[in-house]
């Protein structure tokens, strides 16, 4: 039988180490919260059509929960390789196949070898929280979700509007690939250690006109630009391309807007004019 997850921890001696940053989650009852809330909004009621990938399992509290939802199969990635024994002892006391990779999510492919439908369930490394999901949403037609659990800051520069301080890149690449929905904020004390600041969890389900890794590459150039300077007016910051007073007027933005201002579909049609 399957000892609790605080003695699996306690036998392992599993102590958090914060250049992977580990932030455990070690009360089922979140755990659980976060697969139910993901799949009550997907409108599913388990996972047993879909191939689930987890990044960083750690000692495997939501991997437990993964598992009740009786995914078609689990993929996990992790780092650490103190909990490749952990996630062996659980692939022996679950009827859903198991694949265990010790290795660094960032240099992993999701596509290869895992069949779709595929979803990413994740309570992320904070330290590279960002870096894995722009490389997942550039391939975001490869998945029909993502929930992902990130810094409650990072989230909110996801989920920004226009006029936001927290408006920039990464708002503008997430909102023109998925429909993105804040399932809920877990405070500081859910977390073992805990941490300084809160966190949230997000689902990201694919739009149906995603848009390509090929615009994400310029948006992500012209972004860099115009939010490296967002103070100034878009002619100024963006003066490096030609006639762009010309191009921002041809598609109905004022050249002396700010980068704040301008929505994500408007970023996208500047993109295929540069
Ligand atoms: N899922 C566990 C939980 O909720 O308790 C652990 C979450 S912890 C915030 C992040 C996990 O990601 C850690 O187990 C850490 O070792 C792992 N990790 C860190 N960087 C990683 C990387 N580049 N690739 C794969 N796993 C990584």
């Amino acid at each position: 039988m399957l000892p609790t997850l605080r003695e699996t921890v306690d036998f392992y001696g599993l102590m958090a180490n914060k250049a992977l940053g580990q932030n455990f989650l070690l009360d089922s009852n979140i755990t659980d919260k976060i697969i139910r809330q993901s799949l009550a909004q997907q409108n599913i009621s388990d996972f047993r059509q879909v191939n689930i990938i987890e990044i960083g399992p750690g000692p495997g509290g939501l991997t437990r929960s993964i598992l009740k939802a009786e995914p078609r199969s689990l993929t996990v990635v992790e780092m650490d390789s103190r909990c490749i024994q952990i996630m062996k002892d659980l692939q022996v006391e679950t009827d859903t196949p198991m694949h265990i990779i010790n290795g660094d999510a960032l240099l992993f492919d999701p596509t290869e070898n895992i069949p779709s439908p595929r979803q990413i369930i994740s309570n992320l490394p904070y330290n590279v929280s960002v870096p894995l999901l722009l490389k997942w949403l550039s391939q975001i037609s490869e998945f029909s979700a993502l929930t992902l659990m990130f810094q409650k800051e990072v989230a909110e520069r996801i989920t920004a509007s226009t006029h936001s301080k927290d408006y920039g890149r990464i708002s503008i690449i997430a909102q023109l690939t998925c429909s993105i929905k804040k399932l809920f904020d877990l405070n500081p004390e859910c977390f073992t250690p805990a941490p300084k600041i809160w966190s949230s969890v997000l689902l990201f389900q694919p739009l149906e006109n995603a848009i390509t890794a090929k615009d994400i590459a310029k948006i992500e150039k012209i972004t860099a630009l115009a939010f490296g300077q967002r103070r100034k007016m878009l002619r100024q910051s963006l003066k490096s391309f030609n006639n762009i007073t010309d191009k921002l007027e041809q598609i109905g933005i004022s050249p002396t807007a700010r980068a704040e201002e301008i929505p994500p579909q408007k970023f996208l049609e500047l993109s295929r004019l540069l």
